[in-house]
C-alpha cells in the first residue's frame, strides 16, 4: 500500500465527542473540552521541541517522528457541541463531510473522533456522502477515556493518526485495537471489551502488530481522478426494522406509513421472513406505494441469498437484496439512493443493487454463470453430452483451449502448451488471454516457477509488466513464490517493480530479516527492491537483522547491497 511520501503529513482530527475525551460529572460521563490541550501533555502524541522549531499554531500538533524524515502534524478541530455519538444523526455526520471538503485540498488525510456507539452508522454514512474519496478518512474512538491509566484511546488515536498519516488508503476507515476497517462494513459488538468492532463480511484492510500489515488487494482504488464530490441531500425518512417472530403485521402497517420512504428490513437467516398473508400484504402494498424495503440478515455474518422462503419473494421485486450489507450501511446507502435528485423508482433500486462503496459482496458465482449462459462455452459443454458433427468439436475446442492453455502455463506443461497455442484461432490472441481475475499465461507460469514455458513465452512476446485485477504483475508473483529462475528472466526482459509494488518495502524487508528468510531477502533484491528501504518503525532490515543478533542474515543484507546488476540469461528476445 502506498506509503504516503514526503517529509510532512498535514492531517485535520475533528474531534465529535465520545468517551475518548470523558470526564466524570456527577457519576456520569460527558463529552468534554480541550482534547487536544490533554494530547499536547501527551508525549506520544506531540513533540513540543520539534512544534516551536516549526512554528505551529496553538491548535496544531506534532507527533514524534515514526519513520525517518516523516512527521505527522495534525490540527484538532472541536465540533460546536461535543456530543454523546447516541444523539449523532445525519445532519452532524454531513456537516463531517462538509468540514472534511473545505479542508480537503490542505490536508493528507482526516481522523474522526467518534463515540462508539454509532461509529459503524457514522462511518457508514460518510462512506456513501463523500464520492471519488482520495485520501483517508478514519474514524476511531475509545472504550475508557483517554485520561484514565487503562485506556484504549491512546493506541487507537495513535493508531488513527499513523494510519491516516502514512499509508494512503483512499477509503473511510475505521480503526479500533489493531485493525483497520472498512467503514461500512464495521460493527460494535462489545460493549465492554477494547476490541468492540468487527468487520463480518470482509477482513481487515490491515493489522497492526510487530509489522503493519496492509491488504492491498481489499483497498479500493481510485478509479475516477476528478475531484472529491460530497452528497449533502440525505433522505432523513427511512427506517430500520427488526422482524420477530409473530410479528403483527397491523405494527408493520404503523411503521411503514408514510412520510416513510424506505426501510431496512432485518430478516431471518438468509433472507426469510414469516409467510403470514396479513403481513406480506403489508409489505405489498407499501412496496406498491414506491416505498423500497432493503432485505438484510440479522445474522452477523453471510449474505441474503436469492432463493429465500417463498413468503417475502412473494412480494416480489418490491424488495431488493441487501446481500451482505451490516444494517448499518444498509440504512446509510438507503438514505444516500433516495436522497439523489432526479431518479426514477427502478434507478433507484437499480442503485440499490450495485456495491458502490464496498459495502457488498456481490454474488461472483451467479456472474460467472450468467456470463457463461448463451456462451461458446456454455453451448460446448451442454454438447459434450452428444457430440455429433465437427462442427460442434471444434466448438468445443474453441471454448474449451483458452482456459486449458492457462491450465497447462499454470503446470508448466511447456509441450501441452503449446499445442494447445496452435489450436487457438488466429483472432484468439494467446497473449491476451486471461484468466477471471485478470491473470495470463505468463502470471501462471511465473507464479509456479516453470522456466521453460516463461521463456518460451517470452520469446512470443508477452507483455512482462502485464497486471493482473489486483495490480500484480509476473514478476512480483515469482518473487513470492522465491522463484530466482523465473526472476532473472523477466528482468532481463524488462520486468521491473513500480512504485505501488514499492510501497511497504521497507516492511517486508524487516519482516524477512526478523524470520531470517534468506531467499525471501535474495528474491526481492534480485527483482530490483532497495534493501536500504526502512520499516514502518525507521529501522532497515539490516539493523533489524543486527539487532536480533542474526549474522548470517546481516552478512547476506551486507552483500547483496554491494552486488551489481545480474546477469540476464536471455538477450534475444523482444517485448
Ligand atoms: N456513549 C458513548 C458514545 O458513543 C460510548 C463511546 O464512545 O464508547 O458517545
Amino acid at each position: 500500500m502506498a506509503r504516503a511520501p514526503g517529509p510532512e503529513r498535514q492531517l485535520l482530527v475533528l474531534y465529535t465527542g465520545g468517551t475518548i475525551g470523558m470526564r466524570s460529572e456527577g457519576g456520569v460521563l460527558v463529552p468534554s473540552q480541550g482534547l487536544a490541550a490533554v494530547l499536547r501533555t501527551l508525549p506520544m502524541f506531540h513533540d513540543e521541541a520539534h512544534a516551536r522549531a516549526l512554528g505551529l499554531p496553538d491548535d496544531t500538533l506534532v507527533l514524534p517522528p515514526a519513520s525517518p524524515g516523516q512527521r505527522v502534524i495534525y490540527t484538532v478541530l472541536e465540533h460546536q457541541p461535543l456530543l454523546d455519538s447516541s444523539d449523532m444523526t445525519i445532519t452532524e455526520w454531513v456537516q463531517i463531510a462538509q468540514t472534511i471538503e473545505r479542508h480537503y485540498e490542505q490536508h493528507h488525510g482526516f481522523v474522526v473522533i467518534h463515540g462508539t456507539d454509532t461509529m459503524a452508522f457514522a462511518a457508514s454514512v460518510l462512506s456513501f456522502v463523500l464520492e471519488n474519496l482520495h485520501k483517508p478518512v478514519i474514524l476511531t474512538g475509545a472504550q475508557v477515556p483517554i485520561h484514565a491509566l487503562w485506556s484504549d484511546g491512546r493506541e487507537n488515536l495513535l493508531g488513527a493518526l499513523l494510519m491516516a498519516g502514512q499509508y494512503i488508503i483512499p477509503e473511510v476507515c475505521l480503526f479500533f485495537q489493531n485493525q483497520l476497517f472498512r467503514g461500512n462494513r464495521a460493527t460494535k459488538v462489545d460493549t465492554r471489551r477494547f476490541g468492540a468492532f468487527c468487520s463480518p463480511n470482509l477482513p481487515p484492510l490491515a493489522t497492526v502488530g510487530a509489522d503493519v500489515m496492509v491488504s492491498r488487494e481489499l483497498v479500493r482504488k481510485v478509479i475516477w481522478k476528478g475531484p472529491l464530490v460530497v452528497h449533502s441531500s440525505m433522505e432523513r425518512d427511512v427506517g430500520l426494522l427488526r422482524l420477530y417472530p409473530g410479528i403483527p403485521a397491523s405494527l408493520v402497517r404503523a411503521f411503514l406509513r408514510p412520510p416513510l420512504k424506505g426501510v431496512v428490513m432485518e430478516t431471518f437467516g438468509s433472507g426469510n421472513g414469516p409467510t403470514k398473508p396479513d403481513l406480506l400484504q403489508e409489505l405489498r402494498a407499501a412496496a406498491e406505494r414506491g416505498l423500497i424495503i432493503v432485505n438484510c440478515t440479522h445474522c452477523l455474518q453471510g449474505t441474503v441469498t436469492p432463493g429465500y422462503a417463498a413468503g417475502l419473494a412473494a412480494v416480489g421485486t418490491g424488495i431488493v437484496s441487501g446481500l451482505d450489507m451490516t444494517s448499518e450501511a444498509a440504512l446509510a446507502k438507503l438514505s444516500y439512493v433516495l436522497g439523489r435528485p432526479g431518479l426514477s423508482l427502478d434507478d433507484r433500486k437499480q442503485l440499490l443493487a450495485k456495491d458502490l462503496r464496498g459495502e457488498m459482496t456481490l454474488p461472483t458465482v451467479d456472474k460467472r454463470q450468467s456470463s457463461l449462459q448463451g456462451s461458446t462455452l456454455g453451448h460446448s459443454v451442454a454438447c459434450l453430452l452428444g457430440l455429433s458433427s465437427g462442427q460442434e468439436v471444434d466448438a468445443m475446442w474453441n471454448a474449451l483451449t483458452p482456459s486449458l492453455a492457462l491450465a497447462a502455463a499454470h503446470a508448466g506443461d511447456l509441450e501441452a502448451l503449446q499445442e494447445l497455442l496452435e489450436l487457438l484461432s488466429p483472432e484468439d490472441n494467446d497473449l491476451c488471454l486471461e484468466d477471471l481475475s485478470g491473470q495470463t499465461l505468463l502470471h501462471a507460469a511465473a507464479r509456479k516457477g516453470h522456466v521453460g514455458v516463461v521463456t518460451m513465452l517470452l520469446h512470443r512476446g508477452a507483455d512482462v509488466n502485464a497486471r493482473d485485477q489486483d495490480g500484480l504483475s509476473p514478476l512480483l508473483l515469482a518473487v513470492r513464490g522465491r522463484h530466482r529462475g523465473v526472476i532473472q528472466l523477466l528482468r532481463a526482459a524488462g520486468a521491473h517493480l513500480s512504485p505501488q509494488d514499492l510501497e511497504d518495502m521497507g516492511t517486508e524487508l524487516c519482516r524477512l530479516a526478523s524470520r531470517a528468510d534468506m531467499e525471501g531477502l535474495r528474491a526481492w533484491s534480485q527483482a530490483g527492491a532497495d534493501l536500504e528501504q526502512p520499516g514502518y518503525d525507521g529501522r532497515s532490515a539490516l539493523q533489524v537483522a543486527q539487532a536480533a543478533g542474526n549474522l548470517e542474515v546481516a552478512a547476506l543484507l551486507q552483500s547483496l547491497k554491494g552486488a551489481g546488476p545480474w546477469e540476464p540469461l536471455l538477450s534475444t528476445w523482444t517485448c
